[in-house]
């Protein structure tokens, strides 16, 4: 009895917190479970994929999705292991990576980029819930948690997609997850408020495909399957292009709209997706972040 009722609790406070953030709230809040290793999975649905990494000890997480779906993430992992979360960390500061935290339990240790701290700490949903959920531990350059076959290395090489991207790698299973610097083959978004830079997306993958060693498949932000350390040096190359070309249409008198209008993806670059995310303005909006990134 008592039971039903807390449950029953749950589920309202679960719908109201998802009602509050967007409209289509109600619809079943469905993860999907791919095993990458024995011990390694990624939760897809709700927002960013989600990398839950069993140890020895316990089970780090990496990313939380969007409101809402804390909780089904937990439900998740207890069908997969029946170990305890221990870590929570985040790529980034964005909602549909962080906001599965506030239901995180208060044990949980959240690790984040000291960027990311700070843009956390502007985010509403955390002043809404007491600051559950929030960081407490942070690292600037680089952090190693656990040893051996548990080893979690943490990585930041600078700004891209915001001013806090973390690569997450998981050496003994040569995997990392690069979270939405690298969320999968198309036109980044560079979110400006945030410290994003186009100019230096580029050069922030390529330092990390130069200085993290022995790994061979990468956990995207936002795509359906894995891809390769081959394609994130690709990634680099292509974002280099993106702002070359950018470049050049500005130098030669060019609107962001007329430049934009006139975008297509290289020939070289088969497979990626020709459609530009209309968050942040477009493609208009990435050329405005390179054009006030240069003032
Ligand atoms: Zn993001």
């Amino acid at each position: 009895m008592r039971r039903a009722v807390i449950l029953g609790l749950l589920i309202a406070v679960g719908s109201l917190m998802a009602a509050h953030a967007q409209p289509a709230a109600d619809a079943p809040k469905v993860v999907e479970v791919e095993k990458v290793k024995d011990n390694l999975f990624v939760l897809r649905g709700g927002g960013g994929n989600t990398a839950v990494f069993v140890t020895a000890s316990g089970v780090t997480v990496v990313d939380a999705k969007n409101p809402g779906w804390g909780k089904p993430i937990l439900d998740k992992i207890k069908e997969l292991t029946p170990k305890p979360v221990t870590t929570l960390i985040n790529t980034h500061t964005h909602g549909d990576h962080v906001s599965g935290n506030v239901e995180f339990p208060a044990s949980v240790e959240v690790i984040v980029q000291e960027n990311t701290r700070a843009n956390m700490e502007k985010m509403p949903i955390f002043k809404e819930h007491n600051n559950a959920g929030m960081a407490k531990r942070t690292f600037k350059d680089k952090l190693t948690i656990g040893r051996g076959a548990d080893q979690v290395d943490l990585y930041y090489f600078g700004p891209g997609h915001t001013n806090g991207d973390a690569f997450v790698v998981f050496p003994a299973l040569h995997i990392m997850h690069s979270g939405d610097i690298f969320a999968g083959k198309s036109v980044p978004l560079i979110d400006s408020a945030n410290g994003g830079s186009m100019s230096r997306i580029s050069d922030t993958l390529m330092k990390a495909h130069n200085g993290i060693k022995n790994v061979d498949t990468i956990i995207n932000g936002h795509t359906p399957a894995q891809t390769t350390w081959a394609d994130l040096r690709e990634y680099s190359e292509f974002n280099r292009d993106l702002v070359a070309w950018m470049r050049a249409g500005l130098k030669s008198g060019k609107t962001p709209e007329q430049l934009a209008a006139e975008w297509k993806v290289p020939e070289k670059y088969k497979g990626y997706s020709s459609t530009v995310s209309t968050l942040m303005g477009g493609m208009v909006g990435r050329i405005q972040s390179l054009q006030n990134e240069s003032k």
